[in-house]
């Protein structure tokens, strides 16, 4: 079976999903390819009231269906169901984020489509598993510490990887007994549409998920400001994170979970296995174009090593094949819009103005669409917008070092601690400097999540508050009780 498919052939599902069923709206936001620029689409624009509307659906589904309080082995079913029609509507499912995302049809079906099938069936299994504590007190009394589901939670995710953003949202809290007001970033919402019918089909109550489209400004305050919505789980920029922590502070008082920006950095020692590395690193800025929170977009090397890593990474830079997310034999993405496009050009411009040699790339792409070719800079001046702004994009910067304090005060950074990589082969220095990264995540001679969902994922300093995936993710969708009986 070709995935390889027409742009214009698919019928999208414009409107708002609530109460189980499609609410066609009009179109306001202008939608434009990523592989071809063409305006192909509209976005809808939920206001405060369509927000309302959507929070007292699911309400009133969790009192209908007593989805939080039912014998938890039957939200376990429902989502393994869910996971099993995601994975049979794979194709479908594809065509719907390739058009849309920067993301190539070639990697969705057996990668993102497959690995969030996978993350729901994992926080289904947590469902009837995680259960309540009794906690040692006197002899005279029982201690026990209850969890229950919150409710309504309300969650906004970015366009990067529209589907897993979505599974990452929705299969914890609703495996932990909520219903979900769910927000997709404007610029992809089609697809999280298309698993949110799929979840109805598979037995989910009507109402339990319902998702609004619309932008920040409106649709994503209208969410986070609601009185009745008692979580927040939020993926995306650190600028975004902020004002919603900002927003919830003005209209309430809520526990949130922010998944926000990254500039992370990867370190190389002169002992390290540097094919393997080099590999890791020009996949992890090569993928998706960069436009990944955890992108490992500083490469800091020992100086005696730098020019062979930079040759081969420069290698595979070239080697990058891109073209629309369409086709199927496509490998490197287009950036998602005109506008990060030439943002992405500003910055490179600006830090070679500021000293900085590209060592490759650092343009547009002549293509139709929004290219970037892949781009590796050295960068001496640690002040520039390459090493200080989260780019996201495929540019890649190079600095070097002569010792570990060196390569760690250059790791660090002043407002990012998302994740990091360590490639050495001396696994005293990897451990020794694992425990000074100021990160999240660290990853020693490889630079990728992979399937390990018992890992939560979340960031350092202004990179987020909170973690998903992992056990972490269940339980922040449930509050805990403390109950104290006299016995
Ligand atoms: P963004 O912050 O512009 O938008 C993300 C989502 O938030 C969108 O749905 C958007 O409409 C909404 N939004 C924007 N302003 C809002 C507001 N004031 N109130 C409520 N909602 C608001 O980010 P983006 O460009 O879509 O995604 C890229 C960013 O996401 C990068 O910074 C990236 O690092 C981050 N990201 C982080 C993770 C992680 O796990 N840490 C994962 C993916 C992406």
């Amino acid at each position: 079976m070709t995935l390889s498919f027409d742009p214009d052939s698919l019928s999208l599902p414009i409107g708002h999903f609530i109460g189980g069923r499609l609410v066609p709206a009009e179109g306001v936001i202008d939608m434009h390819r990523p592989s071809d620029g063409e305006l192909y689409a509209g976005c809808p624009l939920a206001d405060e009231v369509l927000v309302d509307r959507a929070v007292e659906t699911a309400k009133k589904a969790l009192k209908a269906s007593n989805w939080g309080g039912a014998r938890p082995r039957e939200r376990t079913v429902v989502l393994q169901r869910w996971a099993d029609l995601i994975e049979k509507e794979a194709g479908t499912l594809a065509k719907l984020e390739a058009l849309s995302s920067t993301r190539p049809v070639g990697h969705l079906v057996a990668g993102d489509i497959a690995v969030s099938a996978e993350q729901i069936r994992f926080f289904a299994e947590f469902a009837d598993k995680e259960g309540s504590d009794v906690v040692p007190t006197d002899d005279a009394s029982l201690g026990m510490i209850m969890t229950e589901p919150y409710g309504v939670v309300g969650a906004i995710t970015p366009w990067n990887f529209p589907v897993s953003m979505a599974a990452w949202k929705l299969g914890p809290a609703l495996a932990a007994g909520n219903a979900v007001v769910l927000k997709p970033s404007e610029m992809t919402p089609f697809s999280t549409i298309y698993i949110s019918e799929l979840a109805i089909r598979a037995g989910l109550p009507a109402g339990l998920i319902n998702i609004v489209l619309g932008d920040g400004p409106v649709t994503g305050t209208a969410i986070t400001g609601h009185p009745d919505i008692a979580k927040v789980s939020f993926t995306g920029s650190t600028g975004a994170g902020s004002t919603i922590m900002a927003n919830i502070a003005r209209t309430g008082v809520k526990p949130m979970t922010l998944e926000l920006g990254g500039k992370s950095p990867q370190l190389v020692f002169a002992d390290a296995d540097l094919d393997k590395a080099a590999a890791a690193i020009a996949q992890s800025i090569l993928s998706n174009a960069g436009q990944a929170c955890v992108a490992g977009s500083r490469m800091i090397v020992e100086e005696s090593v730098a020019a062979r890593l930079a040759e081969a990474i420069v290698a595979r830079m070239k080697a990058a094949k891109a073209g629309p997310t369409w086709d199927e034999a496509t490998e490197y993405s287009p950036i998602i819009s005109k506008r990060q496009l030439n943002r992405i050009d500003g910055i490179v411009e600006a830090a070679v103005a500021a000293g900085g040699e590209c060592l490759f790339g650092g343009r547009q792409m002549d293509a139709p669409g929004y290219f970037y070719q892949p781009t590796l800079i050295a960068v001496r001046d640690g002040s520039s917008p390459a090493i200080t702004e989260e780019i996201f994009g495929p540019v890649l910067t190079l600095q070097t070092f002569t010792d570990e304090e060196e390569a760690l005060a250059l790791a660090d950074h002043p407002t990012y601690g998302l994740a990091a990589g360590l490639f050495t082969r001396d696994l005293s220095r990897a451990l020794r400097l694992t425990r000074r990264l100021q990160a999240g995540t660290v990853w020693i001679n490889r630079y990728s999540r992979s399937r390990d969902h018992i890992l939560p994922t979340g960031g350092y300093k202004r990179s987020g508050v909170g973690k998903d995936l992992g056990r972490e993710a269940y339980q922040a969708n449930r509050k805990s009780k403390s109950v104290l009986i006299s016995l």
